[in-house]
């Protein structure tokens, strides 16, 4: 699911959901047919992966620039092998942006921890190491009607047929397109969207075919806000002081369990490289898959709920960055909180968009640190991962339920939304700090 964008008709604001139908095998009725995809996608992979190179490192990405290499594709095929690389740079430069982000605000973080002398004694000075470009290892085609053209079938055995134009001159692949019956059912009454996706797995393709639906934002613009904080002790903490799924009991026990088998595991390897053994057990986990995929359920289940009993409220929620993740998440493994801890305001987005409430994404920089009630910043705030008790003001609650009331206080606070780092956040805040002081008569 992909939220495109938000119109602003009067009144009225629609929100275009993309949603993909995936896993249409393309069935080859002859063998000769899919070869000629073959054949397309070994010149098509390396010219795409050019462009990324070149809009990675020399050049913006541009959809519309002019060609610069050779290849036997035409014209057509050249444009949509500019336009995928055009959207893999991009993608990949905004992550990059964000991770060189997140590297300077735990650098300024541990500077910070350094000059307070609050450093533990295993945290080590953060280094950035620059990332490579993309490279292209599935075959990936995302093809516009330009060369490739799905119509409907006569003939009842198909649903469609899909034309594709291929390296021989004017010369058209015809693909018979079959859905299964939940892909009809999926895409009935619905009109899909003229570009497809082409994926190549082992030694079969697959095709993804895409539809938008519009749903109309019911929110009004005076509803009520809620803040949720996310977290890993509870998925989900409202400003009214409500928890939605936890990670507790018997997901805890799971994931001790995962652990210690790959501890074990990873013994085990260490002391057969050591006798010289070939064939080695691997240490990536099945189980950990599993457990995963098990989490990001309970997740499902947790906003979900959180949802259903909040009617006619609008949300506001943390923009979450890589190096909030990390310091939410101290008590996870690398994969658990990569996995899970993202997923939930994917959830939530995903929950929002489908059932049409407005929902805000907010700064989160040290929402777990200040004081809901005269903004004091202070790591000593959080003597535990539970307890918010302030320095100052001596306000004491649920560390969450406290984060949660500040992202709701950030909601429409343009001051503090203007803020380009933490630094900044946190001057913002601390001046706001003094302006509590100086209103309650304190020294
Ligand atoms: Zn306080």
């Amino acid at each position: 699911m992909k939220q495109r964008n938000h119109h602003h008709t009067g009144q009225q604001e629609l929100q275009t959901i993309t949603k993909s139908v995936t896993h249409i095998r393309l069935e080859a009725t002859n063998v000769g047919k899919l070869a000629a995809l073959d054949e397309l996608a070994q010149v098509y992979l390396p010219l795409c992966q050019q462009y990324a190179i070149l809009f990675c490192t020399e050049e913006q990405p541009d959809k519309f620039r002019t060609t610069c290499f050779a290849t036997p594709l035409s014209e057509r095929w050249h444009r949509v092998a500019i336009q995928q690389a055009t959207g893999i740079a991009q993608s990949w430069r905004i992550n990059r942006t964000q991770a060189y982000q997140d590297y300077l605000d735990d650098l300024l973080d541990y500077h910070q921890q350094e000059a307070e002398g609050t450093l533990n004694e295993e945290e080590q000075e953060p280094i950035w190491k620059e990332w490579s470009v993309p490279t292209l290892r599935q075959t990936c085609i995302q093809a516009n009607v330009n060369v490739a053209v799905l119509e409907p079938a006569q003939d009842s055995t198909f649903d469609y047929w899909l034309k594709i134009s291929t390296l021989a001159f004017r010369k058209q692949l015809l693909v018979p397109v079959k859905l299964a019956a939940y892909h009809r059912e999926a895409l009935a009454g619905k009109t899909i969207n003229t570009s497809v996706t082409l994926n190549k797995r082992g030694d079969e393709w697959w095709l993804t075919l895409s539809y938008d639906e519009i749903v109309r934002v019911q929110t009004a613009p005076s509803a009520p806000v809620v803040g949720i904080d996310v977290g890993i002790a509870n998925f989900v903490t409202t400003s009214d002081g409500q928890h939605y799924g936890a990670f507790h009991g018997k997901l805890r026990e799971r994931q001790k369990r995962d652990r210690e088998k790959r501890r074990r595991k990873a013994k085990l390897r260490k002391c057969l490289e050591k006798k010289g053994v070939q064939r080695l057990p691997s240490t990536s986990s099945k189980g950990g898959q599993r457990l995963a995929r098990h989490v990001r359920q309970e997740i499902n289940r947790a906003v979900n709920q959180c949802f259903a009993e909040h009617e006619g409220v609008q949300f506001a929620y943390e923009r979450l960055s890589v190096a909030t993740m990390k310091h939410k998440a101290r008590a996870m493994n690398a994969y658990m909180r990569a996995s899970n801890l993202a997923h939930i305001p994917k959830q939530i987005a995903w929950n929002a968009a489908k059932r049409g409430i407005h929902t805000t994404r907010v700064k989160s920089a040290y929402s777990s640190q200040e004081c809901s009630v005269c903004h004091n910043v202070d790591r000593a705030n959080r003597p535990d991962q539970q307890t918010f008790c302030c320095q100052i003001c001596g306000y004491q609650t649920h560390a969450d339920l406290n984060a949660a009331i500040n992202i709701k206080h950030r909601w429409g606070d343009n001051e503090l939304c203007a803020c380009t780092d933490r630094n900044e956040v946190r001057a913002l805040l601390m001046q706001r700090h003094q302006a509590w002081k100086t209103q309650n008569g304190w020294p």
